[in-house]
């Protein structure tokens, strides 16, 4: 078509999740007709996220401090963990500006198919937390899929000698289903009507 540079371009957009070839086709024309304004920002713009941004050593979200925003404000509720697969679910409940606790993100769910087990899950922060007495409260607001519902009951087991209050969402998680893809209603019922798990 153009030459390696937009091959290269289409090729790298066709990777990334919810894009094909011909989405990669569109954005990459879309971008070249702006070079000034749209580009080099752009370009700028991931640079700098590839630098900056890192994993928050406390929670496991992304943000460009560690601690992130969220483990630093101190006016949050240190008695409530909610603990999460991704951080796209920790971003999507954040959103809802319902929680104002902290969030454990695990990086995953156990999974004995695809080889992941609880080595591999970020938890040690989780119980460094705990050692600190502060909380009250685990939230397990994993995804309604076979593997997001065996991980529960391992943590659950896990967190019962903390002796805290452990409690799971529930309502409107539909079946198979993650938190990120849920709308902000739905998120919000789901961590209101939370029960014990
Ligand atoms: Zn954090």
């Amino acid at each position: 078509m153009g030459g390696p540079e937009i091959e290269r371009l289409i090729f790298l957009f066709s990777k990334l999740p919810g894009f094909g070839p011909r989405s990669a086709r569109r954005i990459v024309l879309s971008l070249l007709k702006h070079p000034q304004s749209r580009m080099i920002p752009l370009a700028d713009a991931l640079e700098q996220a590839a630098q900056k941004v890192k994993i928050c050593s406390s929670c496991g979200n992304l943000d460009s401090n560690d601690p992130c925003q969220i483990c630093s404000d101190s006016y949050r509720n240190h008695e409530v963990i909610c603990v999460v697969e991704t951080v796209g679910d920790l971003w999507a409940l954040e959103k809802t500006e319902v929680f104002k606790g902290y969030y454990q993100v695990l990086g995953g769910t156990l999974s004995p198919l695809a080889g992941v087990g609880p080595e591999d899950l970020n938890l040690v922060s989780l119980f460094k937390r705990l050692e600190r007495k502060e909380v009250k409260e685990i939230i397990l607001a994993l995804g309604a899929t076979v593997d997001g519902v065996t991980t529960m009951h391992w943590l659950y087991d896990q967190l019962l000698p903390w002796h805290v209050k452990i409690t799971k969402v529930g309502q409107g998680i539909p079946m198979g289903g993650s938190l990120e893809i849920l709308d902000e209603g739905t998120l919000t019922a789901a961590l209101t009507a939370r029960r014990p798990a």
